[in-house]
């Protein structure tokens, strides 16, 4: 296919760089450019219409605009007195003629008139009446006159290098070669400097040449003007780095969300996974761009995933790119596996009583629409539309709308509650920069467990609260207690006190298990009737349980937290915040539980750090 720069003129983009030149203020250059380089698109698209993915640009007349940007055609070794001898040759003018003193002496003011120091515009009045009234040549053929004369400059070869510039003088006016001088001396002069030419070409023209280094790279991939850099990383069936999250205390997030409303999502626990489908057609990438396809399935009959969520997809959807988070499902427990469990969804077995879970929360592409420039809000329009979420297989991810700290706090404790290790926050107005993650507009938040502020507690359970809807006959929490110690030592513990409730962990296999251990213990508790037990409540029995059980047939568990507070929903006077289910510490009887004393002795001592 015919490339643009063979058929478009040097003169026109002479005549542009001529009119920029005098053109007075910016804006008014700016618009001189783009009137230029629009109606070369409009001829690209015209001449490309049926190869859209032609590697033909702008590129040959950008190096000419900024030749001080060229990387590619070596340097022409040539400089000013240079080129006046071979002026001189070429036009046969006698050494001491007038005109051949004029271009050696090019920075003499007597010489050169006004234009004294600029060699291109002495060069200009030399040659006005000396060249054709109009040139002859395209662009691409000053392009390979130009690489000729750097090739055979650098080769020593002079007669070749003489051959080319006379070619250029006999097929250019006066006026291209001016600016042919200033192209080979790398500088244009016109008043536009290189921002401004970028800012023109494309928004993101001068961010890729900045990492790249590559003007014909800038031309390529940024040809469509409104096709932005981070949408260009983005195309179907081939990987790209997600977009990241930022860790911030929680202190920080109000204003990094520019205290306007902003999205806070469950943290999924597993694997980063993008999602390319396109009809029958599935490929999966993970974060560093590794393809799991022949783990999830390439097609509706193959692969853990790809069989249980293709009919999933609406009608309208042909083609789409998702990100998610790909997570192992109990499908006994209802529920979400964590990653420390020593199982791998990248490489589960078939027969594992767990199941791959994919977990959606944005989408950046649509039926060939891209989305990474839609701000976030839109995207989850979109989201909303692309499927029937089905349970144990694929999951559209959860957003509530908040504003505040302490609605931050809130979640927090819920997500902990539930096991989760934190929270991902977001700018409803975010774009979605691949591989970006300062100031993305996402955010992580975790309970801040500073290590060894607290060490990890061991305690008993005495309690348990049933969950609530599809979970309403498992119980979700616990209830613990710590122990009063005994007079004699040896002697076993007769009484309990309540210290915290916590959830109950049926995301570790081992917890499951362990739930299912105490079963046939439980004991219904009645508030109103409360039974005697070996249990001290608060008074007004604050969080009594659903179902409690006997110290002696319980077990002991660790469980982490942030730190130790204040309260009187407990008969230990305080309680654990952010208390997180660590493992059940099968080593240890129920009565080698943590005591009262011991509890008292933390607490001092975290006071004292
Ligand atoms: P990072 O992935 O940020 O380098 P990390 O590997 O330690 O750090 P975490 O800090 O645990 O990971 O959490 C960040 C990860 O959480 C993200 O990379 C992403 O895979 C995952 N994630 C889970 N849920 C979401 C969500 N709703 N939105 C964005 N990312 C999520």
């Amino acid at each position: 296919m015919m490339a643009v720069s063979a058929t478009v003129p040097f003169t026109h983009l002479c005549t542009m760089l001529e009119g920029v030149d005098r053109a007075k203020g910016k804006d008014n250059k700016k618009k001189i450019f783009k009137e230029f380089l629009d109606k070369w698109r409009e001829f690209h698209n015209s001449v490309h219409k049926d190869d859209p993915n032609t590697e033909d640009s702008f590129y040959p007349a950008m190096r000419l605009i900024l030749p001080q940007c060229e990387r590619e055609r070596i340097a022409y070794g040539i400089k000013e007195f240079t080129l006046a001898k071979y002026y001189i040759e070429i036009l046969g003018l006698a050494k001491d003629s007038p005109d051949a003193l004029k271009l050696l002496k090019y920075r003499a003011p007597s010489h050169a008139k006004g234009e004294a120091g600029d060699f291109a515009a002495v060069a200009y009045f030399v040659l006005k009446n000396r060249c054709p009234e109009k040139g002859s040549l395209t662009i691409q053929e000053v392009n390979d006159l130009l690489d000729s004369i750097a090739t055979n400059n650098a080769a020593k070869n002079k007669e070749e290098v003489r051959r080319s510039i006379l070619k250029l003088l006999r097929s250019t006016s006066a006026m291209e070669q001016k600016w042919l001088i200033r192209m080979i001396m790398k500088e244009l002069k016109m008043g536009m400097n290189q921002a401004g030419v970028f800012a023109v070409f494309h928004p993101d023209a001068e961010d890729l040449f900045n990492v790249t280094n590559s003007l014909a790279k800038v031309c390529i991939d940024l040809r469509d003007p409104r096709v932005r850099l981070n949408e260009i990383a983005i195309s179907l069936f081939s990987p790209f780095k997600p977009m990241l999250g930022q860790r911030i205390p929680l202190d920080g997030v109000e204003k990094e969300m520019h205290h306007e409303m902003f999205y806070i999502e469950t943290k999924f626990d597993g694997e980063r996974m993008l999602l390319h489908k396109d009809g029958d057609t599935y490929k999966y990438f993970s974060r560093s761009g590794k393809d799991y396809t022949h783990q999830f399935g390439a097609h509706p009959l193959e692969g853990s995933l790809t069989p249980y969520i293709h009919n999933c997809f609406a009608s309208h959807v042909k083609s789409c790119i998702l990100d998610g988070e790909m997570v192992g499902y109990n499908p006994q427990t209802k529920a979400i596996m964590s990653k420390g469990d020593k199982f791998d969804i990248k490489n589960m077995a078939e027969d594992s009583d767990l199941q791959t879970m994919y977990c959606v929360f944005d989408i950046l592409l649509l039926n060939g629409q891209k989305f990474a420039n839609s701000p976030l809000r839109e995207r989850v329009d979109y989201l909303d539309k692309l499927f029937t979420p089905i349970e144990g297989r694929l999951l559209l991810g959860d957003r509530k709308d908040a504003r505040t700290k302490a609605e931050v706090i809130d979640a927090l404790n819920e997500a902990i509650d539930r096991r989760e290790e934190g929270l991902v926050i977001k700018y409803p107005g975010s774009k979605y920069a691949p591989d970006k993650r300062k100031g993305s507009g996402w955010l992580k938040v975790k309970p801040e467990y500073v290590d060894g502020l607290m060490d990890q507690v061991d305690v008993v359970i005495v309690g348990g609260y049933f969950g609530k809807g599809r979970r309403s006959h498992m119980i979700s929490h616990f209830l613990c207690a710590v122990a009063v110690q005994p007079n004699t030592p040896g002697e076993k513990p007769a009484l309990f006190h309540t210290f915290c409730r916590v959830g109950s962990g049926y995301t570790l296999k081992e917890l499951y298990q362990m739930g299912q251990r105490l079963h046939p213990h439980w004991r219904v508790f009645d508030k109103k009737k409360p039974p005697k037990t070996n249990i001290l409540f608060p008074s007004g029995y604050k969080e009594a349980p659903d179902v409690w059980i006997d110290p002696e047939q319980s077990l002991v568990v660790q469980i982490k937290a942030a730190e130790i507070i204040e309260s009187d929903k407990f008969k230990t006077g305080c309680t654990l915040r952010f208390p997180r289910l660590e493992k059940v510490r099968d080593d240890k009887e129920w009565s080698d539980c943590m005591t009262l004393d011991e509890l008292d002795d933390m607490r001092k001592n975290a006071e004292g750090k």
